[in-house]
């Protein structure tokens, strides 16, 4: 296949193999360089909403992740410290019929190992790890990526070059320097738990379960064929890390949470260990890309997890990208459109993730008048609410 029809994508992250697949499966011929030696497949649970797995079955992904995925029947919201149940919201066969596509949690490694699978397999995806694209520049025959490997620099043309290189994305501070991700305040702290050492009353249930506390929240949901849950317990803290996987001492963390309900604190009692995670968002820029460079994923719009669009938003990112690119003649333009397609519900899923992470950490008395909304609302108002992000 010609240069003409090479893409360059630099991360081989959920946006980064995604992409790949995406475009392979339109015609280009795709490079992907990744920084690690090996996938790296840290990192907790992820849940994908109807719309994310939607947008995996486009990429013919779904099949081959299914087996290591769970179908949670419900999403349960309560009070971390009355332990009263604020709404249900029916998942399983109810977002199946009205979405066509399941809502599902996983590991995030059963995720990235499908589209790695899929990937690696493509007779025209060429994955290069432990190769970091260190610099890149824009002429007239598209574009040239600076590589290292080993010492070793290479250069390498292809017709466009996407950075799904993260929320620390180096190829969006090449574009626009001065766009380093906003700290949150807030860190996650997150664990995989065997279920057999959990509390008995929260053992065995296929569900999500999220609990709100001031200025806290805890979600959990089963993963690894229901043999452990995956923990994420969010805190107000000005304590900054760049890992995805520092880990923390389970005393430190339990002690934040003694003032919740015996259930929730015990299910975080219930871990050996945390590893903590500090929580950023990218700033929103207008357009994402120049000229034959654009960006996806978290490197256009890293989001707060709160709304769980973290890796859902990059596999719709990777779909559209190729919808626009496939049979185009300018890719300048093409890749304009896909950013002009995208960012309006991006821009929104940010800001919505914002606003629930102010909701979910309501101080009191305020959080009175919030339990008692959701009360009102009930699962069917949470569903209303959530329903422009599983359309899709
Ligand atoms: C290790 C890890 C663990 C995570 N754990 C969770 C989790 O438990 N739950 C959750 O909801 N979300 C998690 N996330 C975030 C989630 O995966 C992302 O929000 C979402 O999938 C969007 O993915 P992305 O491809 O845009 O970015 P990422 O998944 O962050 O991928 C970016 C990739 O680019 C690579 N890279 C960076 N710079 C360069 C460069 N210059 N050249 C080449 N490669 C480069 C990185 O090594 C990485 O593999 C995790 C991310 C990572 C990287």
């Amino acid at each position: 296949m010609s240069r003409s029809r090479t893409v360059l994508v630099a991360g081989a992250g959920i946006g980064g193999l995604a992409a790949s697949i995406a475009l392979a499966n339109s015609g280009f011929r795709v490079l992907v360089f990744e920084r690690n030696y090996q996938p790296d497949t840290s990192g907790a649970g992820i849940q994908l909403s109807p719309n994310a797995t939607r947008a995996l079955k486009t990429l013919g992904v779904l099949d081959t992740l299914a087996p290591n995925a769970i179908e949670p029947s419900e999403l349960v919201v309560g009070n971390a410290t009355s332990r009263a149940i604020l709404a249900t919201m029916p998942l399983g066969t109810a977002m199946q019929d009205k979405f066509g596509a399941p809502y599902l949690v996983c590991l995030r490694a059963d995720l990235h190992n499908a589209l790695a699978k899929i990937a690696g397999s493509h007779p025209d995806i060429e994955l290069r790890y432990g190769s970091m694209l260190t610099d890149f520049a824009s002429h007239s025959r598209g574009v040239t990526g600076q590589v290292e490997r080993d010492r070793q620099t290479e250069e390498i043309i292809g017709a466009a070059l996407i950075g799904a290189d993260g929320i620390r994305s180096q190829i969006r501070t090449h574009l626009y320097p001065g766009t380093a991700p906003r700290h949150g305040g807030m860190s996650a702290w997150r664990a995989t738990i065997p279920m057999d050492a959990l509390p008995e009353e929260t053992r065995g249930k296929k569900q999500v379960r999220v609990w709100l506390g001031p200025g806290a929240h805890l979600v959990h949901y089963p993963v690894a064929d229901g043999k452990e849950i995956n923990l994420v317990a969010v805190t107000t803290d000005a304590q900054m890390t760049e890992s995805w996987g520092e880990e923390a001492a389970a005393t430190d963390v339990v002690r934040r949470f003694s003032d919740w309900n015996e259930v929730p604190r015990g299910v975080i009692a219930s871990a050996s260990q945390f590893r903590r995670w500090s929580l950023y968002e990218a700033p929103l820029l207008s357009p994402w890309g120049k000229g034959v460079v654009t960006l996806l994923g978290d490197a256009a719009h890293g989001m707060f997890p709160f709304i769980a669009q973290g890796a859902a938003s990059a596999l719709e990112d990777a779909v559209t990208l190729a919808d626009n690119l496939r049979g185009a003649e300018d890719v300048a333009s093409a890749l304009r459109n896909y950013e002009r397609n995208r960012m309006p519900r991006t821009t929104k899923m940010q800001s919505a993730a914002r606003n629930v992470g102010r909701i979910y950490h309501m101080p009191k008395p305020f959080n009175f008048g919030r339990d008692m909304v959701m009360e009102r609302i009930g699962g069917a108002g949470l569903l209303r609410q959530n329903e422009w992000i599983y359309r899709g």
